[in-house]
């Protein structure tokens, strides 16, 4: 065991305090990581106020992890020393289920292992602590290469909000001329943008914060739709072939799925609690509905490459440890640009 320095909320309403934790001593296939950053996904404030239940207290959030090789395991041969690496939302699974032979760890049959907040079965069998912390020891398998050249704190968010907004743009096929829509200018969002231009997607932002237009056009969204102002939906009717909806509050979906041309597609990312859809909704125009959870190892590493080709990084603002609970506050009032990244130096 190691013991090492952490951020942790110890119930739902508390805020999150120092905390020292044991990282279990690195079997022959695990990687031990030195932790240089770690984004602030909103996951990490549904789990930290326990928002979708079964949070485990004390809970150590974070699995947008991103540092450097401090030791090896005996047989672990495809990580060297040094070496810049990532870890996103997973850190184990069975390996042998269906999922997992193809490559959809997320999916595992028995459950995937989460960077935190998980029973660690295939591990130690404690609770998963995530990466408000300064290091980490994981699977050699759910480890990801930091693509040469990539500066590791913009990096960071692609972890998870960079495959989470990656696979279902990859999966449902967006090319070149596609109309995309965009929900919700946050951490996902801002990744869905910057994704979907890179394919050669025709992209409108579409948002509930006017002030947010300048900053979507700079990321490049090639067009801004504010959905609080008069008949922004009927306006913008059967409008899109397909919409990607990050969105973290509950909001009417019936209204964005109006948006969809005949045929196309809306996936949620985003979730928030329970939000009624009308058949009709969906029946009228033959459109789909569907939704997607981050992305598998191998996905994560092809997001990597692809993100590196296309000099895809996230925009952040850059924080020491003990900011974090402002930073869920404003992340709360969608006050984020666009991803807060915790400099874990501040920590060390
Ligand atoms: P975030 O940075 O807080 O962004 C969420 C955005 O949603 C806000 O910036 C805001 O954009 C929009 N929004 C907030 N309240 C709204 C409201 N009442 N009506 C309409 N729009 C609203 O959050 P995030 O980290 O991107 O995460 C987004 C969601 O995805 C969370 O629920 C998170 O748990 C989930 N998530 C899912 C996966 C997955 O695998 N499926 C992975 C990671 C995260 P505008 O100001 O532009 O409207
Ligand atoms: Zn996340």
């Amino acid at each position: 065991m190691s013991t090492t320095k952490a951020y942790a909320a110890q119930s739902a309403t508390a805020p999150l305090a120092p905390l020292s934790i044991e990282r279990r001593v690195a079997g022959p296939h695990d990687v031990v990581i030195d932790i240089a950053f770690c984004g602030v996904c909103h996951s990490d404030v549904h789990s930290a106020r326990n928002e979708w239940g079964g949070t485990r207290y004390p809970i150590v959030p974070g699995h947008e992890i991103v540092g450097t090789v401090a030791s090896v395991g005996s047989d672990v041969t495809r990580w060297k020393v040094g070496q810049h690496v990532g870890v996103g939302c997973m850190v184990n699974s069975c390996g042998t289920c269906a999922s997992c032979k193809e490559h959809e760890e997320q999916f595992c049959e028995t459950g995937m292992t989460g960077t935190y907040n998980s029973i660690d079965k295939y591990g130690d069998g404690t609770v998963t602590s995530g990466g408000y912390s300064t290091g980490i020891v994981v699977n050699e398998d759910f480890v990801l290469r930091i693509p040469e050249g990539m500066p590791l704190d913009r990096t960071a968010p692609l972890l998870c909000a960079g495959i989470t907004t990656y696979s279902p743009l990859h999966r449902y096929g967006v090319k070149a001329g596609d109309k995309v829509g965009i929900v919700g200018l946050g951490g996902l969002g801002h990744m869905g943008v910057k994704i979907a231009k890179a394919m050669g997607a025709h992209v409108t932002m579409i948002s509930h914060s006017a002030s947010k237009q300048a900053d979507a056009e700079r990321l490049g969204a090639d067009d801004f739709l504010l959905t609080k102002e008069a008949d922004a939906f009927k306006n913008n009717a059967k409008r899109f072939d397909f919409i990607l909806d990050t969105v973290s509050a509950p909001h009417d979906y019936n209204a964005y799925l109006g948006m969809l041309r005949r045929g196309g597609t809306m996936v949620l990312v985003g979730m928030p609690d329970a939000s009624p859809i009308h058949a009709g909704s969906l029946v009228l125009q033959r459109r789909q509905l569907a939704g997607s959870l981050i992305g598998g190892i191998k996905e994560t590493q092809e997001m990597l490459d692809f993100c590196a080709k296309h000099k895809v990084l996230s925009d952040i603002e850059l924080i020491p440890m003990d900011q974090i609970n402002t930073a869920y506050e404003r992340m709360l009032k969608s006050d984020v640009r666009y991803r807060f990244v915790i400099d874990m130096k501040s920590l060390g």
